[in-house]
């Protein structure tokens, strides 16, 4: 079996694994990061990014990069029944420059931290691979193995991360217990139209069908639209017959009947996703965290996963830092983490159970109260604070660029 060193062994590159690799670096550390992707050429599913992403992003100094390889803000978030309009989650109330939601493929967000990510020497990416085991030392994590068979390789790190998203083979190597949250009762279809200069600036939950839908600009020139069900209805839709399931999706959403009846041909157009949200009954054992989704899973309700991932991220940074310096990868000392950040989560599990709540129930007193609670909070200060809360979080994050043995990016202005 081949064998290499590193400092941080990082187990996906996605937006929590890149970019905890490239405040690790600019810490001074080696960092290796163990993508099983051989390629940016996959299906991603989170397209929106909160202010609050942004802002970490900036400071990385990767955003404006990002951005100049396309994506769309948008301006608000909106809950439309039958034409009016029920709840108007206005983005242009907060501090500019991060005053929009931001659309763009997460291509052009990995990409960048990976090009950046790249500038040190002591980076190691190993891609198109597989984590298969965890090498232990004693009861602690001391690094991964890569691969099976003959073509092995074994990582040996001060700590391990695992970054590797919602379905975590490390999580699970590890041992660590994973539990539903019921902050999302749907499953989706998903599937997006060409736009044909309809943009709309924003986000959009349509409550005119039965089945309410999500709807948003897509770069560079389709509309996302993702149909919500109740678990495991598609099954009994499916049976009335695709020409039905296309009509119903036509009156869900009428605005765009025309571009789902020229675009969706076939079963094959859709996909159904499963999707669920969760937790690791523990962030940190001996030499291993969790973070992102791998940690904590979220729906796309209120657009939080990738904004989550990101601020996980800049929050372990100090942690390990720390760590790494003290040689002392335990858990007493990694559970800082866990417990700075998981009030942060559990709140957002919360709100984005009252999210779902609000917009995607339907029938019996929340449709009556509905339009009069939106119009009410509206005019409140719990309005704002609700806004800056999905906007930045419960707690504000920020990267610790004090940490940093040199200065870059927006850091360096
Ligand atoms: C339908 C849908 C829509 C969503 N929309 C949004 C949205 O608009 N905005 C938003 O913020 N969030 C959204 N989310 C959530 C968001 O996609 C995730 O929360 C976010 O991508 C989590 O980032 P991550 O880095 O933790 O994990 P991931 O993005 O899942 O990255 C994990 C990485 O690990 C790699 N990997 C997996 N297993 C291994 C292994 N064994 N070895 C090596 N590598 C491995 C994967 O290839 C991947 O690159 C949505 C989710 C869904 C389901």
């Amino acid at each position: 079996m081949e064998h290499m060193e590193t400092d941080f062994c990082v187990v996906g590159g996605g937006p929590a694994g890149l970019a905890l690799a490239l405040l690790l670096l600019r810490s001074g550390a080696r960092v290796t990061v163990v993508e099983r992707a051989r390629s940016f050429e996959r299906e991603f599913r989170g397209e929106i990014l909160q202010p609050g992403g942004m802002l970490l992003l900036d400071q990385l100094g990767v955003l404006d990069r990002a951005r100049q390889r396309g994506g769309y803000p948008l301006r608000r978030f909106q809950l439309v029944e039958h034409d009016k309009v029920l709840m108007d989650i206005d983005y242009r109330q907060l501090p500019a420059p991060h005053d929009f939601l931001l659309s763009i493929p997460q291509r052009h967000l990995l990409e960048e931290l990976l090009t950046a990510c790249r500038e040190y020497p002591d980076f190691v990416c190993v891609e198109g691979r597989s984590v298969s085991e965890l090498h232990h030392e004693g009861r602690r994590v001391a690094g991964a193995v890569v691969g099976r068979g003959e073509q092995r390789l074994r990582i040996d790190a001060h700590l391990t991360v695992g970054a590797d998203g919602r379905y975590s083979k490390v999580r699970r190597l590890a041992g660590l217990g994973y539990t539903r949250v019921e902050a999302f009762k749907h499953d989706i279809l998903w599937f997006k139209v060409p736009s044909d200069g309809r943009t709309t600036h924003d986000i959009r939950v349509y409550r005119s069908g039965k089945n309410p839908v999500l709807i948003y600009d897509s770069y560079p020139d389709s509309i996302q639209i993702g149909w919500t069900l109740p678990h495991g209805g598609y099954k009994e839709l499916s049976a009335e017959g695709f020409p039905a399931l296309v009509r119903r999706i036509e009156e869900a959403v009428p605005i765009y009947a025309d571009l789902v009846r020229a675009t969706l041909t076939g079963p094959g157009d859709l996909s159904l996703l499963d999707v669920f949200a969760g937790s690791a009954d523990t962030w940190v054992t001996d030499g291993l965290v969790l973070i992102g989704d791998a940690a904590h899973t979220h729906g796309p309700i209120g657009a939080q996963g990738i904004n989550l991932a990101l601020q996980d991220a800049a929050v372990l940074h100090p942690v390990l830092v720390a760590s790494w310096q003290a040689k002392d990868a335990g858990r007493d000392r990694l559970l800082a983490y866990e417990t700075a950040r998981r009030p942060d989560i559990d709140a957002v599990f919360s709100l984005q159970a009252r999210q779902s709540a609000a917009m995607l129930t339907h029938g019996g007193l929340s449709d009556r109260v509905r339009p009069l609670v939106a119009r009410l909070l509206a005019h409140t200060p719990v309005y704002r604070k609700v806004l800056q809360q999905i906007a930045f979080g419960r707690t504000p994050v920020r990267v610790r660029a004090d940490l940093f043995t040199e200065q870059t990016g927006s850091q360096a202005a």
